[in-house]
């Protein structure tokens, strides 16, 4: 299979390509385009000619069109769904119930968003003021390979709903979900040049596209280091920036919680993709004075997630997206031994029989005895491991959870709704849930404090982003 570049409506031929790997097995099952310097031209170029006329479509027009794709989608959901997980090494089951529907939402969210956002208008006698919310003209979309299309929805949706044109670039290691997308586009005759998905790498495609003039905004996620490093592209050019990075989220279990509740949520929180997803709990803070029952609850519930091949219906937890990331997680696993951590469950790559003999599978891994400020416990690993770590009272939760660099996301569990409200008060994250983990509400703003990123995105703070305000003053005649 060749994953080519969908650029001004149509399929590019590559000069340079990269090899696509499928995790469950370890085996190649494409090539993908590595764009170069003269494709990224090529793209912009699309995207700023197609400017115009997108953003003066009007509105309903613009939604009508982002509807025409989610139904798109929506028809193609197993085919997606079975992209999807053959890319990423996820359960089929989590791409068909989570990543595709969600991206479908995406779409139809923003359709709705573009039809009814009003702007502010501000009145004295003398002055009438008003807001125009005009779009920016090409941006860039840089999505991860954790979420693919999920993640390239939540930034293609609103750029061209609020009337930008797009040039997306979704991770070279899982391209397929967006060629499948560039795919439904080409069927439906989508205008050309508005949504242009180009692949390669991200130091050099990816640059290419951050420092492009014909760019004017970047809406980025994936990892901290790279997100610096654009930012720092970026800054010389005053380039709006939107960047959701890393995390090192905290799940903070306090003694008066739904016992059975909190075990399988933050399970869910530290396990989910194989806990590949940047709003993953990875530090476990539990009241000391329920510690020892906890623990053994959390952990006999971590081994029933068992690695298995991701197209059976019924696995839960399946394979890491590549054997860079496998060997990452290995590394993070003995540094956690080097620090002294107790292994609780997990800890050694797993292989399977079969078609999966060479595949990237690893358990669910369980480590405690470290303290937080430890490497295990600061850095982020964005796999299946984590840690318990002890707590005393309410003061001491919070100054754990909040000992990090990262600030994305928490989880709080308990009854006393006054002290849970308190407590996600006082937390250093962009997002806090009390009893549960990753219920997502669209109109919400999303995104994290000090290193886990800068900006919004999400309901009205993807619309400020994806437009530029213009306030127009006009005099009134009392004022004549
Ligand atoms: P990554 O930073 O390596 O790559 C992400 C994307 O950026 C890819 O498309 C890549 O090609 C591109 N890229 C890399 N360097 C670039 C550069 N210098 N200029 C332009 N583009 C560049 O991240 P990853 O390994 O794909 O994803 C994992 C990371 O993403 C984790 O750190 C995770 O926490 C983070 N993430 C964050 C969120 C969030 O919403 N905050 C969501 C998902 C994942």
């Amino acid at each position: 299979m060749q994953l080519v570049n969908f650029v001004d409506g149509e399929f590019q031929q590559a000069h340079s390509t990269l090899p696509v790997i499928e995790p469950a097995t370890g085996s190649l099952y494409a090539m993908v385009q590595d764009s170069s310097v003269h494709d990224i031209e090529r793209a912009v170029r699309a995207a700023n000619l197609a400017f115009p006329a997108w953003s003066t479509l009007a509105a309903p027009e613009r939604a009508a069109w982002l509807r025409k794709i989610a139904d798109g989608i929506e028809q193609r959901l197993e085919s997606f769904a079975l992209a999807e997980s053959m890319d990423t090494g996820k359960p089929l089951h989590f791409a068909r119930t989570l990543d595709i529907p969600r991206a479908i939402a995406n779409f139809r969210y923003f359709a709705s968003a573009c039809e009814t956002f009003d702007s502010e208008s501000f009145y004295t006698p003398s002055l009438l003021s008003y807001t125009l919310r005009q779009p920016l003209g090409a941006v860039a979309c840089i999505s991860p390979w954790n979420l693919p299309l999920y993640l390239l929805s939540w930034k293609i949706a609103p750029a061209l709903a609020f009337g930008n044109t797009v040039v997306a670039k979704p991770s070279e290691v899982t391209p397929l979900s967006a060629f499948r997308l560039a795919e439904l586009c080409a069927d439906l005759n989508f205008p050309a040049g508005v949504l242009n998905i180009v692949h390669g790498l991200g130091a050099g495609a990816g640059q290419q596209l951050v420092q492009h003039r014909g760019i004017r905004a970047v809406s980025f996620t994936g990892s901290t280091l790279a997100g610096r490093k654009i930012a720092e592209v970026s800054a010389a050019q005053f380039k709006k920036l939107s960047l959701e990075l890393g995390g090192k989220n905290a799940t903070v279990v306090f003694d008066d919680c739904n016992f059975a509740h909190a075990v399988s949520e933050s399970v869910r929180a530290a396990f989910s993709n194989q806990g590949q997803i940047c709003l993953c709990g990875s530090r476990v803070l539990v009241q000391r004075s329920m510690i020892a029952r906890f623990t053994e609850a959390f952990v006999a519930r971590a081994r029933e997630l068992v690695p298995a091949d991701p197209a059976l219906d019924s696995t839960r937890f399946a394979a890491l997206v590549s054997s860079v990331h496998l060997r990452k997680v290995e590394d993070a696993v003995a540094l956690a031994h080097e620090e002294g951590g107790r292994l609780l469950t997990g800890g050694e790559r797993v292989r399977l029989e079969g078609r999966c003999l060479d595949g990237y599978f690893y358990p669910p891994t369980v480590f405690d005895q470290l303290s937080n400020d430890c490497q295990t416990n600061q850095n982020e690993i964005f796999g299946p491991v984590c840690t318990l770590i002890p707590f005393d009272d309410e003061a001491h939760a919070v100054q754990l959870a909040n000992q990090c660099d990262y600030g994305l996301s928490a989880s709080v569990f308990s009854q006393d709704i006054d002290r849970a409200q308190r407590v996600a008060g006082a937390l250093q994250a962009g997002l806090v849930w009390i009893n549960t983990w990753m219920q997502r509400d669209l109109r919400v703003p999303f995104g994290g404090v000090k290193q886990s990123g800068l900006g919004r995105e999400g309901g009205e703070d993807a619309l400020r982003f994806f437009t530029e305000a213009k306030s127009v003053g006009i005099a009134l005649r009392a004022s004549q």
